[in-house]
Order: C-alpha cells, then sequence, then structure tokens
C-alpha cells in the first residue's frame, strides 16, 4: 500500500538523509559502537547538511521546517541504518529544541539554538534519576534560591548523549512541598562550576550512543538559565512528551522494517531441506504474519505523524503508537534472529545487533506499562 502521510518534499529529503548516511556515517558504524559514542565530527557534519535544525527557526540557523513529517522522515532512515543514531539524533533534534525554541527567552534563543543547529552545541534532557523515571513528579533533585541565583544539587541517571551534552535540560524541584507542581527546567551547561558525569554506561544495546549519569554539586546558575516560568516543568514536559514518543514510534517501525527487508532476503538466499528456508510453510506463514504486522503499525504511526504534523494527536495517541509499536519492533526482531539460526546470535550480524538495540524501546520514554496507564486512564479508569 502506498504510504499517504508523505509528499514529493518529504521523499526529496528522504534522499538526501540517505545520501548524507551512506557518506558520512555507514562507513564509521563500527568506530562508533568501539567509541560507544558519536563523535563530535558526525554532529557538525549533520549540522552542516541542516539536519540538526529542524524545529529551530531560520533566524536561528534552523530550517524552520514546521512539519514534523520532515523530522520523521530523518528519524526514518537514521533507523534503518542504526537505531541508537535516531535515539541520540532525535534527542537532540525533535526533543530537545522545542523547549528552546517553544520556551526560551531571547537571550537563551540566541545562546544556544544557532550551536544547536550547527552541532557546535549538543544537547541532551535530564528527567530520570537513580531513585525513579516513571514517577516524574516524585524527582529530587532541587534548585534552592540563595540571593539571585539558583543552587542545583542531585543527580540524574540513563541520560542520553549525556557523556558529551554541552546543554543539559534538567528537571528539577524548586518547590519542596507542590509535587508536580513544584518542578521547574533549567539549561545546565558543561562548563557550570559543580557540574559533572559519571563514566559511559554500558548497555545492553545501542552501544553506539552515549548514556550517563549526571552530577550536580551545588551548581549556581542565575535566572537567566531558568527555562520558562518556575514550577511549570512538569506541565512543560507532559506538553512535549508525546512528541518524544511519536519519535520513538516511528524509529521502532522503521527500524524493525528494514531488518525484516534483510531477513527476507536472507529467507531466499539460504537453503534447508534443498528449498529456500522461507519456502518451508512455517517460515512462509511467519514472514507473511511479520510484513503484516509492520505495515498495519507503521499505517497507525503514520496517521499518528500526519494528525501531529496537524496539531491534532494527542498524548493517548502518542502513547498508543509508541507502546504498540515497541512491541511489534522486539516481536519482529525476535524472529528475525530465529529465521537466522545460529547467524542471528553473532554480533557480526545486524539483525542480532538490531535485536539487541531495540529492547529499550519498551522502557525508554515512558516504559509500556506507563504508557498503559495513560491509555486506562483515558477510559475514565
Ligand atoms: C538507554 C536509555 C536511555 C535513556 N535516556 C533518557 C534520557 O535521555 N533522559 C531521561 O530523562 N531518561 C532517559 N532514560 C530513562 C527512562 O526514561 C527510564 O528508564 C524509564 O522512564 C523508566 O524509569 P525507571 O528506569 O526509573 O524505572 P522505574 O520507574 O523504577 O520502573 C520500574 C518498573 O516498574 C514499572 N512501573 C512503574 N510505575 C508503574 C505503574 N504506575 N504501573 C505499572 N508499572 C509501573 C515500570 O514500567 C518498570 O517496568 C533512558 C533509559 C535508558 C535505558
Amino acid at each position: 500500500m502506498r504510504r499517504m502521510t508523505f509528499d514529493d518534499d518529504h521523499e526529496a529529503f528522504r534522499e538526501s538523509c540517505a545520501a548524507f548516511l551512506a557518506k558520512h556515517v555507514e562507513p564509521n558504524l563500527e568506530a562508533y559502537l568501539e567509541d560507544k559514542g558519536l563523535p563530535r565530527d558526525f554532529w557538525l557534519a549533520a549540522g552542516a547538511e541542516g539536519f540538526l535544525g529542524l524545529e529551530i527557526p531560520e533566524e536561528f540557523g534552523g530550517a524552520g521546517a514546521g512539519d514534523f513529517r520532515f523530522n520523521a522522515v530523518l528519524s526514518e532512515e537514521m533507523s534503518k541504518l542504526n537505531a541508537a543514531l535516531a535515539s541520540c539524533a532525535g534527542i537532540h533534534c525533535d526533543i530537545v529544541a522545542p523547549y528552546v525554541v517553544d520556551l526560551g527567552t531571547d537571550e537563551q534563543k540566541t545562546r544556544w539554538l544557532p550551536g544547536m543547529a550547527t552541532g557546535e552545541i549538543l544537547t541532551a534532557i535530564a528527567m530520570t534519576e537513580p531513585g525513579g523515571g516513571s514517577d516524574l513528579a516524585a524527582l529530587r533533585t532541587t534548585a534552592v534560591r540563595d540571593g539571585n541565583e539558583w543552587v542545583i544539587n542531585g543527580s540524574k541517571t540513563f541520560i542520553t548523549n549525556g557523556y558529551s551534552a554541552d546543554l543539559i535540560v534538567t528537571a528539577v524541584r524548586t518547590s519542596p512541598d507542590k509535587g508536580a507542581r513544584g518542578i521547574s527546567l533549567f539549561g545546565i551547561e558543561a562548563t557550570d562550576i559543580g557540574f559533572s558525569r559519571g563514566r559511559k554506561l554500558d548497555k545492553v544495546g545501542q552501544s553506539e550512543s552515549d548514556t550517563a549519569e549526571l552530577f550536580f554539586d551545588n551548581v549556581r546558575v542565575g535566572d537567566d538559565r531558568l527555562i520558562g516560568e518556575k514550577d511549570q516543568g512538569f506541565i512543560y514536559m507532559m506538553e512535549r512528551l508525546p512528541q518524544e514518543r511519536l519519535s520513538c514510534a516511528v524509529s521502532n517501525v522503521a527500524h524493525a522494517k528494514q531488518i525484516l527487508a534483510e531477513t527476507v532476503q536472507y529467507a531466499h538466499d539460504r537453503h534447508a531441506f534443498k528449498q529456500a528456508i522461507g519456502s518451508l510453510q512455517h517460515n512462509k506463514f511467519l514472514l507473511a504474519e511479520l510484513v503484516t504486522k509492520i505495515e498495519v503499525a507503521e499505517a497507525y504511526v503514520d496517521a499518528a505523524v500526519l494528525a501531529h504534523t496537524h496539531g491534532d494527536a494527542t498524548a493517548i495517541d502518542a502513547a498508543k503508537a509508541k507502546w504498540w509499536s515497541s512491541e511489534i519492533q522486539n516481536d519482529v526482531l525476535d524472529h528475525c534472529v530465529q529465521l537466522h539460526g545460529g547467524y542471528g546470535f553473532m554480533n557480526e550480524y545486524r539483525v542480532a545487533r538490531a535485536w539487541r538495540d531495540a529492547r529499550v524501546s519498551k522502557i525508554w520514554a515512558g516504559s509500556n506499562e506507563i504508557m498503559k496507564e495513560l491509555i486506562g486512564r483515558d477510559l475514565g479508569f
């Protein structure tokens, strides 16, 4: 079925994304894996080609695309090559940029956005803490007023791009007794005194992305670092998490769809009992099921992307897209491993890496249980 969400402009953009990735990224993927992170060269090259500024207005050096379908195309092309790439870029482009664009002061925008568009300023978002991520309203990192400054203490963990980010949008508690209504967002810069990071965390998959623990030890910042209004941070996050979840859903489907296509080819090429393994009825039916599952998931995610482009997608739509696509992704990739036999368990095979890389999609950006909690609440329970 022809996909109806994207038009010729999006498809032309897709071609330039694919060409960029083939030239600048594909030859370096092994090096990224060994280094457990993306080098600054990657970000600068992506910035120079205009891929980092889709959400950033032209006056600040971005493309000001104002059409989430371009973000989706970039995420799809990256996910087809490597899931970690899509998650690191997604955090920087789709997730952090809107906080600064929508909520930042003119001074903050001038200070941060041009460098974000070129890749000279790499960003992260720090919500999760060692004590918990699902219950965001219970976060414990504090910002306490002292004269004209805020003094920030606490720690964050599992932060994507955390090891190399220059700017970290950080959720902290500014009013101790106000629960969700006592959280604010601050732009913490890596050079701020008292800010430090732990090692790159050793993950099961997506090792090409750096993920780190961050520490705030009496970090002193002024009001000029407060993003948006004091105590409104939880609302800001709730308003922007749907775009993060849609980004995840787009990536989940594109990632699994690509590996499934490669698996179909493998099932043609690999022979057992004098026939292609795909011709064995069990495998033929299985592949038919997997292709159908991916296309049905893609249709829902495409519809959600289009709705979001027009401002019509709800937080519940995004929650459904996120949990469902991640279940399908993991289900499909597990079968793809099985269809590759022993090679499916070898790290040198893309299918094995994709299977490991996919597991986290059921956990991050709000776990699938939290997605179902949101959907259940919307049903009135
Ligand atoms: C590789 C990676 C990258 C990440 N990147 C970032 C990032 O860039 N920024 C950031 O802020 N965070 C990031 N995270 C954190 C991620 O969002 C959290 O891990 C996630 O939200 C879950 O929080 P938790 O790990 O504290 O689990 P917990 O909150 O401790 O939950 C543990 C289990 O209990 C379940 N659970 C919790 N509450 C409920 C409930 N009410 N009903 C049913 N089940 C429930 C959860 O679903 C989960 O299965 C990342 C995580 C990983 C692994």
